[in-house]
């Protein structure tokens, strides 16, 4: 087996009083694609959020490639490799949708080299702009990439969010619910565009509910019930697992 490219230990996290994560051990190999399960309220977006470095764990270690992680800014998370899109996107709504893309490539250094117009930020800008067409056109976001971003769907904008995590040319891409709220025709076209960057050799971790979604793309599931993980098993096992089944039993008898 390869070395793991993500590796995550003893990872605990606590919300004043509400222990939200317990002492979590996982690895991600390279060109997997993990679903990662559970009732609302387990600790998904927790755990990604902890791990692409936008809160930080009371106890643990995450390491990516071997290198510890766990006191990073996100940047230099993202610089190592690694991109998370988040439940909600939130994007300046003024600006047009490739604008948008761009952006997030450049960020405040963009706006600076724009400002100097060198040679090379002209350069940086160009391909900037060449990626962001290219990735818009693999998301289907093409034909609405001159609106402003506040006139698209809501599923547009999740689309728009994985562009703009794309910009970064991550290794190992997190998406917190890629397909909440996106209408079901364009489901079909998310999966077969996370195939194709599957296909390019990236490794994705999703956290979805979407069961159908899961077994078309998953390689693996990781499922956490109230911060524990209590399954990491193929999607076709998921029915048959005593405690994947009671963790959401659980959750519904207490709605
Ligand atoms: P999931 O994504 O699995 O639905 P979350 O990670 O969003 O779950 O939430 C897990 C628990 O952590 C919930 O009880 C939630 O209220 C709590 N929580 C998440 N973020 C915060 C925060 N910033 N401050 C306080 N409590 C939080
Ligand atoms: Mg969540």
């Amino acid at each position: 087996m390869k070395p793991p490219l993500l590796q995550v230990s003893g990872l605990a996290k606590a919300f004043d009083a509400n222990q939200v994560l317990h002492d979590l051990q996982f690895a991600i190999a390279p060109g997997e694609i993990v679903g990662l399960l559970g009732p609302n309220g387990s600790g998904k977006s927790t755990l990604l959020n902890i791990v692409s470095g936008f809160e930080r764990p009371d106890a643990g270690d995450i390491r990516l490639d071997g290198r510890s992680i766990a006191a990073l800014p996100t940047d230099r998370i993202v610089a190592l490799g690694m991109v998370r899109t988040f439940q909600l996107p939130a994007m300046p709504q003024k600006m047009s949708v490739l604008e948008v893309a761009m952006a997030a490539a450049t960020g405040a250094h963009g706006v600076l080299a724009t400002l100097l117009r060198s040679p090379a930020a002209r350069r940086a800008e160009r391909q900037g702009h060449d990626k962001a067409v290219e990735l818009l056109a693999a998301l289907l976001l093409a034909p609405v990439s001159h609106l402003p971003a506040a006139a698209i769907s809501g599923g547009q904008k999740k689309l728009l969010g994985i562009v703009c995590a794309l910009m970064a040319g991550p290794r190992l891409l997190m998406l917190d619910e890629p397909t909440a709220g996106v209408h079901p025709d364009l489901r079909r076209d998310i999966v077969q565009a996370l195939q194709g960057l599957h296909a390019r050799g990236m490794t994705l971790v999703i956290v979805e509910h979407d069961m159908h979604f899961i077994r078309e793309l998953c390689t693996r599931c990781i499922v956490l019930d109230q911060g524990r993980i209590v399954a990491s098993c193929r999607p076709d096992e998921l029915a048959s697992n005593e405690r994947v089944v009671q963790a959401y039993l659980g959750a519904s008898a207490k709605e």
